[in-house]
């Protein structure tokens, strides 16, 4: 690791590689400390050989996310329409059957990136110089002293003028030691600032055939039973490799893989049949578990909680310390427009 940088980004998720990137195109020396050994965050598409790319984190966009389709048109990335299909599957209650409801035609389709959203990950880092992203490297300290900004890895210290956090608020606040201690409040909201997504549970199964587009079945499903609450055709872009893919209830967070498979194929025999068996194979994440996005809430938060909050659009520490990342953004606070959002609204700021 260098002995000392103008600007450290904590974080190579969405918000930390798009701020890296504006930074590349203005010639802004940076480097980005990621304590992962992937890249991505909450980004992450299982890629097996010959199966349907598999979106373990975030899938979707709208029309209203025009940030984001903004940076994926300047990096040529292509998308396409979520098939939803006429019917879907729908389970009320646990006391009566399912059944099949027809889909009103939908007019505001959610759009995924053909190849999968990693594409977006992957051409960011198109623009990382090789040596300004470190990865599996901890930060655990920052300190601020007069002239700089002292950053404490399980790797060893680096120096920097400016440090951006780009963790989950609540992550942050209980993982890295700040010196001089970030102020009572701040520190309180970013403990209760919810991390979206952070205790949900993906799971898919990949197949060769489609069998679910036969026999007036649906790979749309809603289930108020659960504990699969939404499925979805997750084929590829080109419609030739094939996946059912969906959120499984996140209190199974503490059973084996063993045991969500079952439990998952169980719920799903119901609909389809023995075919639900004839899969490829069974892919899951559990979000909860991992240490690079969740530490659990100390109190009940509610969706969104926090998200966007006056406190996260200022620098603190004399122009020395931004926090950004999703959470941080007053618009679609949450989701991937919002950490790109973030993103730009630091990169203004910090390059001045
Ligand atoms: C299951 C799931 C489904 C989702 N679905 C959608 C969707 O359909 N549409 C949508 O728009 N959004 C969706 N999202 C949300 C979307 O993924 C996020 O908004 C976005 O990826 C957040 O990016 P970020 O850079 O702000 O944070 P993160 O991706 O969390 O990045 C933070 C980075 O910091 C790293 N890090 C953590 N601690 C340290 C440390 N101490 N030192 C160094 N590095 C550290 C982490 O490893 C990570 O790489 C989903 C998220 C999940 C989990």
């Amino acid at each position: 690791m260098k002995e000392s940088e103008n600007i450290v980004i904590v974080g190579a998720g969405l918000a930390g590689l798009t701020l890296g990137y504006y930074l590349s195109q203005h010639n802004v020396p940076y480097t980005i400390i990621e304590s992962n050994n992937r890249i991505g965050g909450r980004i992450y598409t299982d890629e097996s050989y010959g199966e349907a790319p598999v979106e373990l984190g975030a899938t979707w966009f709208g029309k209203q996310h025009t940030e984001l389709q903004k940076l994926l048109k300047e990096l040529h990335l292509p998308w396409f329409e979520q098939i939803l299909g006429d019917k879907a599957i729908y389970e009320p209650i646990s006391t009566s059957p399912p059944m099949m409801v027809d889909l009103p035609k939908n007019n505001d389709p959610s759009f995924r990136i053909q190849g999968g959203t990693q594409q977006l990950i992957k051409a960011l880092l198109n623009f990382i110089p090789k040596n300004a992203l470190v990865t599996n490297c901890q930060v655990t300290a920052i300190s601020f002293e007069q002239d700089n900004v002292q950053i404490k890895t399980n790797k060893g210290h680096i120096s920097a003028k400016k440090v951006v956090s780009t963790l989950p608020p609540n992550l942050m606040a209980n993982t890295i030691t700040i010196t001089p201690p970030l102020n009572k409040n701040l520190l309180e909201k970013a403990r209760n600032t919810q991390t979206w997504m952070g205790e949900s549970i993906k799971i898919a199964l990949t197949y060769n055939q489609p069998f679910w587009r036969k026999e007036n079945l649906s790979g749309t499903l809603f289930s108020n039973v659960g504990p699969i609450s939404e499925l979805y055709d997750h084929a590829n872009a080109k419609d030739n490799l094939y996946a059912l893919k969906g959120f499984l209830n996140g209190v199974y967070y503490n059973k084996t893989k063993a045991e969500r498979q079952i439990i998952v194929l169980n719920q799903l025999e119901r609909y389809y049949g023995l075919q639900i068996h004839n899969y490829v194979n069974y892919k899951e994440k559990v979000w909860r578990n991992d240490t690079h996005t969740f530490v659990p809430h100390k109190e009940l938060v509610w969706p969104h909680q926090h998200h966007g909050d006056e406190s996260y659009q200022k620098s603190y520490y004399q122009q020395k310390f931004w926090m950004i990342g999703t959470e941080t953004s007053p618009q679609f606070g949450g989701y991937m427009e919002g950490a790109v959002r973030s993103a730009q609204r630091c990169f203004g700021e910090i390059s001045l």
